[in-house]
């Protein structure tokens, strides 16, 4: 009995084509740049990546900075090459103020036939030099309406809505300002179903900032811990993810890949894969340098590190659950609440 029930298992692995792997979730969608996205059309997905950032300070921050036209030609052929690597959908994490711009976006998703996912949000890490004035200066009920103004009209004008909310806090204990960022994200959560993503500096941040969002009657299955790699201490993953919350791996590189394997290799020995998302951080046009300085490419998960995985004990429905089944449950925009 277990020798058939093994073998059919290896058969539906045979047989399982991508673009199923979300046909059991057919009312959940995601909102890119360009509408909505249903959950079976999602595919792979890389949840955390970049096409242009501008890291001038919040204050100094303009469109003037930079020639779009030289942006979308620069970010273009890496975003094709993506695609033709087999992924379908990336999340371009850039928050406002620090390079966020949609039409742009928009270009290069219809450019590139790649889905894209913008933001809306505010980066309070890097000691809040991305904030604008007014994050200081309004209450976290002012801040959530501007984002939740974001979602129902569009972003600067366009009819571009953010797929999420984007927060970025440095190492725990947090700031006051960074503390009522995450308020003010659980207050948008809970109306528009946006989930919250937020960069951590450390493991105690993402626990303070988790604590914030269930004082709002948030589950934590609405919060996505972005660079959980920068936490040492592995059993941090398992206390997150066994909460509920989501964490994410997303500094992927050419040099690092076993230091992924056993991120991985953990999750998976605790049975907490379905709660592990994974992307690299890649990319980008760093305005302010010639040309847009080094542009690090989006395909090493697809060329090197899933092959890496299928040969040390990971199955094709693993990389699935991570990469498109995992990205949906994620991302998929619902309100979810503390008792459901
Ligand atoms: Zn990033």
């Amino acid at each position: 009995m277990k020798n058939r029930r093994a073998f059919l298992q290896s058969l539906a692995s045979l047989l399982l084509l991508p673009s199923l792997a979300n046909a059991a979730r057919p009312k959940l969608r995601i909102m890119g740049v360009n509408g909505w996205i249903p959950a079976s059309s999602l595919g792979y997905c890389l949840t955390h990546e970049h096409v242009m950032v501008d890291f001038i300070e919040a204050g100094k921050i303009s469109k003037d900075r930079y020639d779009a036209e030289e942006v979308y030609r620069t970010a273009l052929p890496f975003l094709d090459d993506l695609r033709k690597a087999g992924c379908a959908t990336m999340f371009e994490c850039t928050p406002a103020y620090l390079g966020r711009d949609v039409q742009l976006l928009q270009r290069l998703a219809n450019g590139a036939s790649l889905q894209l996912v913008t933001n809306t949000g505010y980066y309070g890490a890097s000691k809040e030099k991305h904030l604008p004035a007014h994050a200081y200066a309004e209450t976290a009920e002012q801040l959530s309406a501007r984002w939740v103004r974001e979602y129902e009209e569009g972003i600067e004008g366009t009819a571009v809505r953010p797929g999420f909310i984007k927060l970025a806090a440095d190492k725990g204990p947090l700031t006051a300002v960074q503390q009522k960022l995450i308020h003010a994200g659980a207050m948008a959560h809970l109306k528009t179903g946006l989930t919250i993503a937020v960069h951590s500096g450390d493991g105690a941040a993402a626990r303070e900032e988790l604590q914030i969002i269930r004082g709002h009657g948030v589950a934590p299955a609405a919060f996505v811990w972005i660079h959980a790699q920068n936490e040492t201490d592995f059993s941090i993953f398992r206390e997150m993810t066994e909460a509920g919350a989501w964490v994410e791996f997303d500094a992927l590189k050419t040099d690092n890949h076993d230091q992924y394997l056993r991120f991985l290799g953990y999750m998976k020995a605790h049975r907490l894969l379905h709660k592990v998302l994974l992307s690299q951080d890649s990319g980008w046009y760093y305005v302010g340098d010639p040309g847009g300085g080094p542009y690090r490419p989006y395909t090493e998960i697809f060329n090197a590190f899933i092959p890496l995985l299928l040969r040390n004990g990971f199955s094709r429905q693993d990389v699935e659950q991570v990469l498109m089944r995992n990205p949906v449950e994620a991302f998929a925009v619902r309100v979810r609440r503390e008792k459901d």
